[in-house]
């Protein structure tokens, strides 16, 4: 059983071949897939396979928190899976290739602003939006 599989059974979920189905395509995908992209990798898997129930199934573990939605700025939703090793994002605007990163000075920077401001910090998104240099 993948992962995320097992998260949806240990959350009571009742799982179906194709929720299954979907449960492994995003446990195997390590970029920022949306929904059409995982419903061609689904439907590479299970021919039968709806991208209603792609949706479906993607909204579903959305709200039982097993992954996360992002919204990139190009219209589309895109997911991965939910962990508990914290990253942030920088999208590649060309390519709209997505490069996963973590600095501690900007974690440490953005606890300070917070509690300068009189606040607890519980949480934050960081997005950066580039082009490579030697597409500049
Ligand atoms: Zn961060
Ligand atoms: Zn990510």
């Amino acid at each position: 059983m993948d992962r995320i599989e097992k998260l949806c059974v240990d959350k009571g979920m009742r799982m179906t071949d194709q929720r299954r189905v979907v449960a492994r395509v995003l446990s195997t995908s390590h970029d920022h897939p949306d929904v059409e992209e995982l419903y061609r990798r689904a439907a590479a898997v299970d021919p039968h396979i709806s991208i209603a129930t792609v949706y479906r199934t993607v909204r579903l573990f959305e709200e039982a928190g097993i992954i996360s939605r992002h919204d990139f700025r190009d219209g589309r939703s895109r997911y991965e899976e939910a962990t508990d090793d914290h990253h942030d994002h920088l999208i590649d605007m060309k390519t709209g290739d997505v490069v996963e990163f973590v600095d501690e000075e900007i974690e440490k920077l953005q606890h300070a602003i917070a509690e300068r401001l009189g606040f607890k910090l519980i949480a934050h998104r960081l997005e950066l939006y580039g082009v490579r240099q030697e597409d500049a």
